[in-house]
């Protein structure tokens, strides 16, 4: 049984905006909107048609996505998505979270994790982009997280094809919610929305993730 929850204020909206010209993961599409009716032509209706990865902006990847025979996203419930959430500081790492830039001791077992870090605060600049090492993420892990939050689109380093921190989570079933906006979110406690479109067998799905301000009893 969850603890009771009172929202505070309104929604802080983490989730990136998705269009033509956005950054995306090498050798993923770019997604198109494309009109296939509008006003100006004479149609009755204004009307488009969506062309997406899986895999854009802000998305949740299932832990099929990194491991064989590991959960897909219908697996995952609004339950297991959404729920109390611990923002931590991780803005003080330089390249990598590690174990020490943790602040553990605010997690209990099966929260909800987002690392904030310097990729927050360096939006856009595409050089220099934190990861987390296995370590951190075993970290983690160890303390029965259930869900892991990123302010990038990947855990891993660019250059580390092993995808060693993504394959640590999901042998251990975590979920990761990735492509997160935290300019507006501060460290600390709150309730969050995670709501992935309802894809059949897909191994990860954008979603839109809202925080909001909460007092938990
Ligand atoms: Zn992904």
């Amino acid at each position: 049984m969850r603890p009771p929850v009172r929202l505070l204020g309104p929604p802080l909206d983490a989730t990136v905006e998705i269009h033509a010209d956005m950054a995306v993961f090498p050798g993923d599409p770019s997604p198109r909107l494309v009109r296939t009716a509008s006003f100006e032509r004479g149609d009755p209706l204004l009307m488009s048609e969506l062309h997406l990865g899986c895999h854009v902006g802000t998305h949740v990847d299932a832990p099929g996505h990194f491991v064989a025979g590991g959960s897909l996203m219908g697996e995952f419930s609004p339950e297991m998505l959404s729920g109390r959430v611990v923002v931590l500081d991780c803005t003080s790492a330089e390249r990598a979270v590690q174990p020490g830039d943790l602040p553990l001791a605010a997690l209990g077992h099966g929260d909800h994790v987002v690392l904030r870090t310097a990729n927050t605060l360096r939006r856009g600049d595409k050089d220099g982009l934190v990861h987390v090492t296995v370590d951190a993420i075993h970290q983690l892990i160890s303390t029965g997280i259930t869900v892991l939050g990123f302010d990038s689109y990947s855990l891993d380093a660019p250059e580390d094809h092993e995808l060693p921190a993504h394959r640590s989570a999901a042998l251990s079933g975590i979920p990761v919610v990735v492509m997160l906006d935290l300019r507006l979110v501060q460290p600390g406690e709150y309730f969050w929305a995670v709501a992935p479109l309802r894809l059949r067998n897909a191994e990860a799905a954008p979603a839109r993730v809202l925080f909001f301000p909460a007092q938990f009893a």
